[in-house]
């Protein structure tokens, strides 16, 4: 079976800067791999190209054996199928919890209204945010909006869901209810590609560890075998300074 989500080759330039280097990983159907690295390194930006938030300029990426990267894909279907969630919620303001799960699934996938809803409710509940439906953004907490974040994501029925640094802008008090709804995703079987510096998270509920540096991929491993005993010495010298 093909992995649901391969790298292959991947070169990423901007301008004269290349930030991706023959970048290859395969994700696997349920896995979640954690991407981690120091800043620059080219965490973001490789979750940006499987979005086509960026263009690559070599090599492939597909999903489920399809290339996504080719010019001619439906990046509208494509973006049906990856789902992604940043460091800033990017919520719109005008528009309550509820309002934001369901205009996409409205809009995009034509859902009607009262099924639209319907399934909107059920996502926000699953999100611990039921009692908020129809509180605005600026009601709700930073980890609040996240998490509205996340629904209106997976309002979509992803494939994959991608997540950038999602905890990094949230008072620390706050980040730990993020995470129990991604660790309660993984549970459930979502395949999932998460760049954080939450090392617990990562060790915890990673079924892979992905270490990035100067846009290459320099080590992959389980947690485990990678907290533990880092094989190259780049991994050495990334955990002596996180940890
Ligand atoms: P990370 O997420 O690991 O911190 P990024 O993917 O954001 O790293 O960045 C990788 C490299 O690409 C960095 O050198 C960064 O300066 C550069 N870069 C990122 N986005 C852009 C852009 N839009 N234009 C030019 N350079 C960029
Ligand atoms: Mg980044």
């Amino acid at each position: 079976m093909n992995p649901l989500l391969e790298f292959d080759e991947v070169n990423k330039y901007f301008g004269e800067t290349h930030v991706l280097k023959d970048v290859s990983l395969d994700i696997e159907d349920q896995d979640v791999t954690v991407v981690v690295g120091p800043s620059g390194s080219g965490k973001s930006t490789l979750l940006r190209c499987a979005n086509r938030l960026e263009e690559i300029q070599g090599g492939e990426i597909r999903l489920d054996g399809e290339s996504i990267s080719d010019p001619k894909a439906d990046i509208n279907v494509l973006r049906q199928r990856i789902g992604m969630v940043f460091q800033s919620f990017n919520l719109f303001p005008h528009k309550t919890a509820l309002e934001n799960v369901t205009l996409a699934p409205r809009k995009v996938r034509g859902l009607d209204d009262d099924v639209a809803e319907a399934r909107g409710e059920e996502l926000l509940d699953r999100v611990g945010l039921s009692a908020q439906l129809n509180s605005y953004p600026n009601q709700l907490s930073g980890g609040q909006q996240q998490r509205v974040a996340i629904a209106r994501a997976l309002a979509m029925d992803p494939k994959v869901m991608l997540f950038d640094e999602v905890t990094s802008a949230l008072d620390p008090e706050l980040v730990g209810e993020v995470l129990e709804v991604m660790r309660t995703l993984a549970d459930e079987g979502m395949t999932m590609m998460v760049v954080t510096h939450e090392m617990g998270f990562a060790r915890e509920v990673g079924d892979r560890i992905v270490l990035m540096s100067d846009g290459r991929i320099v080590e992959t491993g389980e947690p485990k075998q990678f907290f533990e005993s880092p094989e190259t010495d780049r991994g050495k010298r990334f955990l002596s300074k996180i940890l």
